[in-house]
């Protein structure tokens, strides 16, 4: 989502823009006492559904229930491009999508994924967890599974991503039968593809750097009962049958009700090497604040990220984001690099207050 986007977005949902500079040091500094706070934190593309979980669960809703709910608005958002409905196929030109969800007082968890043609994978995730005795189903299981549980298949893919994906087709290489419009693309096209292309001087060629999106969601209730949900399309122009971290219970988000939650958002590759929302969680029953927890699990990346996708400097060429939240109610997000916000609703309303990057380059 554009940050024009997602203003408007956030203006439909009646959720104030703010950008608060590490307002999640003061809940840090605050400490012990916070037990009783409501809290749902997000990625940056999430106001309007950790808005929508923190009122369900001031109704009285089950955590899981209110961020699956939450994490819904962006699913049917068919101006998010990363996410359920109008999100970025795979090299065919399919939308594929992944989901989990994770239940912090029982442990239980359900995901799928490759799933095709069902808009709320996360509400398919819901069920594996709730009526199976699996955690993880994908592609045309995951479909049946879904349809023997009354979801619909639609065709996910809208004009908008649709073009992108041609666009991508055409400018990957001048060796093939795909010829790009000489004209240039209207314009929405043109600027998300612009906005995430860089040219490889030697062949002129516009290379596509593969956006990321995603939503991560997790909230904890008066009772510091925690839960989380992970929804995706995934890696954009993947080989069919990719699977990232997002449906994967322990990289795309993991919840100990003990402890605190921890979800990510960016290269999916990077957090599954790692499994980094479960160290995460591991480092702050260790003692780590989110924040401290946050930073390391980036560094373990950075660390061990492979020369090809270094950038001059030595450091990933790769966004990856983390969101963590501990049982006391403290929370931060991360990102390797850059200019990332991420999402909040608790008693002092809903904002979007700035990750803290590893690395200072935009
Ligand atoms: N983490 C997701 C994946 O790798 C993609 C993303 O967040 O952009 O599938």
């Amino acid at each position: 989502m554009t940050d024009v986007t997602r203003r408007l977005f956030m203006q439909a949902a009646g959720v104030s823009a703010v950008a608060v500079t590490h307002s999640a040091r003061p809940a840090r500094a605050a400490g012990a006492g916070l037990e009783g706070v409501v809290r749902v934190i997000a990625s940056g593309n999430g106001a309007a559904a950790t808005k929508k979980a923190w009122e369900l669960i001031q109704e009285g809703a089950d955590p899981l229930d209110a961020v699956v709910a939450g994490v819904a608005i962006v699913e049917d958002d068919p101006r998010d491009t990363s996410v359920g409905y109008g999100g970025l196929p795979n090299e065919r030109g399919i939308v594929e999508l992944d989901a989990a969800v994770m239940h912090g007082p029982t442990h239980k968890a359900g995901g799928v994924a490759s799933l095709q043609n069902i808009r709320h994978p996360a509400q398919v995730a819901l069920k594996v967890l709730q009526r199976s005795d699996h955690v993880l189903l994908v592609g045309a299981g995951a479909l049946d599974f879904a349809k023997a549980h009354g979801f619909q298949e639609e065709n996910l893919l809208t004009d908008h991503s649709r073009r992108i994906w041609l666009r991508w087709k055409e400018t990957m290489s001048d060796r093939d039968d795909w010829l790009p419009d000489p004209a240039e693309a209207e314009p929405p096209v043109a600027e998300f593809f612009q906005k995430n292309s860089v040219r490889i001087a030697e062949t002129g060629l516009l290379r596509f750097r593969r956006p990321t999106g995603t939503i991560h969601c997790s909230a904890i209730n008066a009772k510091s009962s925690m839960s989380c949900t992970t929804t995706t399309s995934g890696m954009a122009f993947k080989i069919p049958g990719r699977v990232g971290d997002s449906p994967i219970i322990g990289a795309g988000l993991y919840v100990d009700n003990e402890v605190g939650s921890c979800g990510s958002t960016g290269r999916g590759e990077a957090n599954l090497q790692n499994l980094s929302s479960f160290a995460g969680v591991e480092l702050m029953r260790n003692g780590a604040s989110p924040e401290d927890a946050g930073m390391e699990i980036l560094r373990r990346i950075a660390k061990t990220t492979e020369p090809r996708l270094r950038d001059a400097q030595g450091r990933p060429d790769f966004n990856i984001n983390f969101y963590l939240m501990a049982k006391d109610g403290r929370y931060a997000g991360v990102t390797m690099f850059g200019d990332a916000d991420f999402a909040v609703t608790d008693e002092k309303g809903t904002r979007l207050e700035k990750c803290r990057p590893l690395f200072g380059k935009g």
